[in-house]
């Protein structure tokens, strides 16, 4: 694997013969995308979940290193004017980042990795990595979106707001994804997110020599 000096990336195929898929989930806060990942994660051990970087305070049971790194502005700062995000974004008003190195070590060792960012991250991402399955997981309305995000007692009201107003503007963004999935039934969303990585897994981009192989009995 390689990266140049804008920090695209171009990965080697992995023993098993087919590359890391890298499978980007985005979705407005509360649409339930932190428990799907948990059971993609469960299912299929193949895949390693993408830590980030945030400024903002842990939750209550999040810990440093498995959920996030919790660092302070000036950390975060300092590791991204030195090139350490392979993306980085402001999210309501906190600093969030993908560190580089740690993605391409796991793409390296023949991971799947799923990343849990905004649309501002995946698309560049996305410029970077110029491959992946990139899904949106969408709130089946307004209403249902604002309950669950009072229902997790998470958040106080001034949070809650602010991110009722920026699931709008993310969801503007929806359009070039590859994928989106309305979670209105949490069964039926898994099984429909659970389909779209299987038919990443079998493009011809993650395995690029299959059909040749497979024709080397033909020579
Ligand atoms: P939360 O604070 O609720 O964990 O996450 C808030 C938002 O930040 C979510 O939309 C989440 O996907 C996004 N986020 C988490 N990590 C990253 C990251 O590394 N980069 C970007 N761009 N967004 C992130």
């Amino acid at each position: 694997m390689t990266v140049d000096t804008s920090g695209k990336v171009t990965t080697d195929s992995d023993v098993t013969g087919r590359r890391g898929i890298v499978l980007v989930l985005c979705a407005p806060s509360g649409t339930g995308k932190t428990t799907l990942t948990k059971r993609l994660l469960k299912e299929f051990p193949r895949f390693a979940f993408s830590i980030s970087y945030t400024t903002r305070q842990p939750r209550e049971g999040e810990v440093h290193g498995k959920d996030y790194y919790f660092v302070t502005e000036e950390e975060f700062c300092e590791k991204r004017d030195v090139g350490f995000f392979a993306e980085w974004a402001e999210v309501h008003g906190k600093f969030y980042g993908t560190p580089k190195q740690a993605t391409l070590d796991k793409l390296q060792q023949g991971y799947d990795i799923i990343f849990d960012i905004d649309v501002q991250g995946a698309s560049q991402l996305y410029g970077n990595l110029k491959q992946g399955c990139y899904v949106f997981i969408l709130p089946p309305s307004r209403a249902e979106l604002e309950r669950r995000l009072r229902g997790r007692g998470t958040d106080d009201e001034q949070t809650i707001l602010r991110r009722i107003a920026n699931a709008q503007k993310e969801l503007e963004q929806a359009h070039w994804f590859n994928a989106w999935i309305v979670n209105d039934d949490l069964d039926k969303a898994y099984d429909q997110l659970r389909s779209a990585y299987i038919a990443a897994t079998l493009s011809p981009q993650s395995s690029p020599d299959l059909v040749d192989s497979i024709m080397e009995d033909w020579r």
